[in-house]
């Protein structure tokens, strides 16, 4: 059985230099998941971890996007509700664990369980552990 859901070019783009660990997560998860998603961001160069600080968009000046270990990802359609990114965390997770992978997810960076307090500032990224 498939959802039916294949990646656009920008996904694509957006996974490559990626690590592979990781994009096979990512590939699995689109199989898995209720709702179609997007890959806004994968590889990130420093200058660009740069902009994002100054522009308070990040709060770590070395982000694992640099080194291949975190992907954005966003639903289609999506409105920026934290619930919307439930059902994308339920096929990461999915995806992570048939693969024997351990994933952080930035809507809940702390992994208690719960996608209120402090640490749900990134509901669209995901890193490995
Ligand atoms: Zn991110």
């Amino acid at each position: 059985m498939s959802n039916g859901f294949v990646f656009s070019r920008r996904s694509e783009e957006s996974l490559r230099g990626v690590n592979p660990k990781l994009q096979a997560v990512v590939r699995r998860a689109l199989q898995l998941s209720k709702v179609d998603f997007i890959v806004i961001e994968g590889l990130r160069t420093a200058e660009r971890q740069r902009q994002l600080l100054a522009e308070r968009k990040t709060k770590v000046s070395h982000s694992k996007h640099q080194d291949g270990l975190a992907v954005d990802l966003f639903p289609v359609g999506g409105t920026w509700k934290a619930a919307e990114f439930f059902p994308l965390r339920d096929a990461m997770f999915a995806a992570a664990s048939e693969q024997g992978v351990t994933l952080r997810w930035g809507g809940d960076f702390n992994g208690d369980g719960h996608t209120v307090g402090n640490d749900n500032w990134d509901c669209p990224h995901f890193e490995l552990r």
